[in-house]
């Protein structure tokens, strides 16, 4: 059998953008994966669906497995020959229990490793423009928990405030009040900056600069929660200036991104990058077809075809599937013309490297065919390979040009209706807006709430295709200059300067 391994990643304060590139490359090959609460959704949904998947941040009664219980199923899927990943929100090490978790291992000769992350008594207070150390203010850092192992366990104030650097407290929103009154009566000035960072790096942080007096009535008043760090000293002063996570244009703003979730990834990362609070609702997936006999006829003539047409970079994948499939290679296609109807497809072209003859300057379907029957030649024939049910605006304009054409279907859109994001929790927060990228996104959409021109939902689309779409389904909308990502998200963010300056 396999030797099993149990690896402790850390998986940062919570912007799953600050995952380590090792800590994600371990976790993508895991056999099981054992996390907690303060591991956010960004980083879980990296976790491969092969894996097993442990939650031990809370049980059917919402109490955390206790730590013992943790360190033996952490023993138990090891001794199964697993590799095992143990995710901690932060650094394993920072309060994370990390070295209780390896004792049992170590005993029993279990291999591990370690793998640190960004903890969050740095980043939350990055984020929120605070540098923990400076050369003017603190020389210093000190990371302090509220909670010590046995509930009598108390700080010693007096010397924490004769220190001269930044404190940071973790665990400590309950016991606000008593930290703050215990560092004044232990010396330190009413006036000491101070603050605190809920949520710090995710979408919803939130940060409260006051003073050390009257820091505790600030975050109380605000309905400040755990997690969330407490920072204590002169650099605090510095966010002010430096405060820059609250300034990103979606910041808080959120999103739900319909494309398929294989899909969704660069559109994710644009919009989270912009402090967006992205909720991936994919309401579309595409299924290819098992190879059919007019597929195979198509592809082993395809010199006979003088242009292949792309309309998505799911047809350059089917396609390409299929012609593997065949056993034929991109050798078979030397003598074709291609084109795609924008750039992503180009680039998915380009990825099998081919580049695009031919771009229509507007990333429609009429425009493609329009630009495309100007350059053909009585004798052209052209292939088509998209989607089963794919817009009949192209073939109608290769009909009315007498253009001969062949539709090759590779593959199947499906509406996606069963989703784990309630549609209450996608509108609790308003206004929420929803990318659509093509027209069935918006009908899985629709599909999946009959209801759905009562809520508070914009719907931003990539074109007047998929708007007439939104528009039928009742959705407020607005259309992208362009058919493509980059001018959905500047649509996206024009909408929301204007929405948030009235
Ligand atoms: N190992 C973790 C800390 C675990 S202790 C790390 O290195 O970050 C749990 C405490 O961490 C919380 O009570 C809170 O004080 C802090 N914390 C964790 N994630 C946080 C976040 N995103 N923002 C603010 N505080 C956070």
């Amino acid at each position: 059998m396999k030797q099993g391994k149990v690896v402790l990643i850390g998986a940062g304060p919570g912007d799953p953008g600050l995952l380590t590139v090792k800590g994600r490359r371990i976790l993508s090959i895991a056999d099981t994966v054992i996390y907690d609460r303060l591991v956010g959704p960004g980083i879980l949904s990296l976790i491969p669906p092969s894996a097993e998947r442990i939650d031990v941040g809370k049980q059917s009664g919402n109490h955390p497995v206790p730590q013992r219980q943790i360190n033996q199923i952490l023993l138990d899927h090891a001794l199964k020959g697993r590799l095992v990943v143990r995710l901690k929100g932060g650094d394993p090490f920072v309060f994370g229990r990390g070295g209780e978790e390896l004792d049992l291992l170590e005993k029993n000769g279990i291999p591990f490793e370690i793998v640190p992350g960004i903890t969050s008594a740095i980043a939350a207070p990055a984020y929120a423009g605070i540098p923990v150390t400076h050369r003017e203010y603190a020389s210093s850092l000190h990371i302090i928990t509220a909670h010590g192992k046995n509930p009598g366990d108390f700080l010693d104030f007096s010397a924490l405030a004769a220190l001269p650097g930044t404190l940071v407290f973790l665990m400590g929103v309950s016991s606000l009040t008593t930290i703050c009154r215990g560092l004044l009566q232990g010396g330190l000035k009413p006036q000491t900056p101070a603050s605190v960072v809920e949520q710090g790096t995710s979408s919803m942080q939130r940060t409260i600069i006051s003073t050390l007096e009257q820091l505790p009535e600030q975050a109380r008043n605000a309905g400040i929660c755990s997690p969330a760090v407490i920072v204590v000293g002169e650099v605090c002063g510095l966010a002010q200036r430096f405060h820059w996570a609250d300034r990103r244009v979606l910041n808080g703003i959120r999103v739900l991104v319909t494309r398929p979730r294989n899909r969704s990834s660069r559109l994710t990362q644009m919009l989270m990058d912009l402090g967006a609070e992205v909720i991936e609702y994919p309401c579309i997936q595409t299924i290819e077809r098992p190879l059919t006999p007019e597929t195979r006829e198509a592809l082993s003539h395809i010199s006979q075809y003088s242009w292949v047409v792309f309309t998505s970079a799911a047809g350059v994948s089917a396609f390409y599937h299929a012609l593997m499939e065949c056993g034929l290679d991109s050798r078979v296609l030397s003598s074709c013309r291609f084109a795609a109807i924008g750039p992503t497809t180009a680039q998915a072209l380009k990825k099998k490297g081919i580049s695009a003859d031919y771009i229509p300057s507007v990333y429609c379907c009429s425009a493609l065919a329009e630009g495309l029957c100007a350059s053909l030649s009585p004798d052209d024939h052209v292939l088509i390979p998209r989607a089963s049910e794919g817009n009949h605006m192209l073939t109608d304009v290769m009909r009315q040009n007498h253009a001969s054409y062949t539709e090759l279907p590779l593959y199947d859109t499906e509406l996606i209706n069963n989703h784990t994001v309630s549609f209450d929790a996608l509108c609790e927060k308003e206004p929420c807006y929803a990318i659509f990228t093509s027209a069935s996104t918006v009908r899985g959409f629709a599909a999946s709430h009959p209801h759905c021109s009562k809520l508070p939902i914009r719907a931003v689309c990539i074109g007047e295709q998929t708007a007439l779409e939104a528009q039928a389904a009742g959705l407020a909308c607005y259309v992208a200059e362009e058919a493509t990502l980059d001018s959905v998200v500047d649509c996206l963010c024009s909408i929301v300067s204007r929405d948030f300056l009235h």
